[in-house]
């Protein structure tokens, strides 16, 4: 993939944006099951919004990017994802300055060092574990696949959704479902997937 500099990073979120853009549908399909039927708009106006910033503002390091991307999603997106997105952006961003000192060049076990610490604020932040049927049961599983691969850690994230079809949900709007949440794919999970999928594409190009 090169190195894993800013450009890197904005390349990921851009690519996210346009992923999500094509996606947004789906999203809004499976949130309309067990949700209320916004994400896939929810996610469109986030990653609209954080590809504008990204080009207007042009920051410099890996953290600067994410800090920034994680900021306009909790300003722009209404819902639960946008907050719960927002962290895991910023706290991974955080993390990678951390480990990084004067670099900013990460490799991908730092990276997904990084990743680990911003989902467990996701985690702190919302409570949930894996099988609460959220976007944590997409993204522990990819976090833990980026010791072996870009590709993997996307597949593990898409099996990762997948398993959430079975699953009760235990947080967020679904929650309120009770058993009713059982039998559909939950939509951040899908949407975790999609930002995986994103960021092999941008690390295999
Ligand atoms: P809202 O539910 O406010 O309309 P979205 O539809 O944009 O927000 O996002 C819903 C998704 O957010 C869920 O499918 C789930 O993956 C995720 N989510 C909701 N609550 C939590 C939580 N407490 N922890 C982790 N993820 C959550
Ligand atoms: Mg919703
Ligand atoms: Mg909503």
């Amino acid at each position: 993939p090169g190195t894993l500099d800013a450009a890197f990073f904005r390349r990921w979120l851009d690519a996210a944006a346009a992923l999500i853009d094509e996606e947004a549908e789906r999203l809004t399909a499976l949130d309309s099951a067990i949700g209320d039927a916004d994400h896939g708009a929810n996610m469109r106006r986030g990653f609209s919004a954080v590809r504008e910033s990204l080009a207007a503002e042009e920051p410099a390091s890996p953290q600067a990017v994410l800090a920034l991307a994680g900021r306009r999603l909790v300003s722009t997106v209404g819902g639960a994802s946008g907050p719960l997105y927002g962290t895991l952006l910023r706290r991974t961003g955080k993390a990678l300055g951390e480990a990084l000192g004067e670099r900013t060049d990460p490799d991908r076990t730092e990276f997904a060092a990084a990743l680990r610490a911003g989902i467990d604020a996701v985690s702190a932040l919302g409570g949930a574990k894996p099988g609460d049927k959220t976007m944590i049961d997409a993204l522990v599983p990819a976090a833990e696949a980026l010791s072996t691969s870009w590709e993997a850690a996307a597949e593990a994230a898409r099996e990762g959704a997948a398993a959430t079809v079975p699953m009760r949900a235990h947080k967020g709007r679904a929650s309120y479902l009770g058993e009713r949440s059982e039998g559909h794919e939950d939509p951040g999970a899908a949407s975790a997937a999609l930002l995986l999928g994103a960021l092999a594409d941008t690390a295999g190009r």
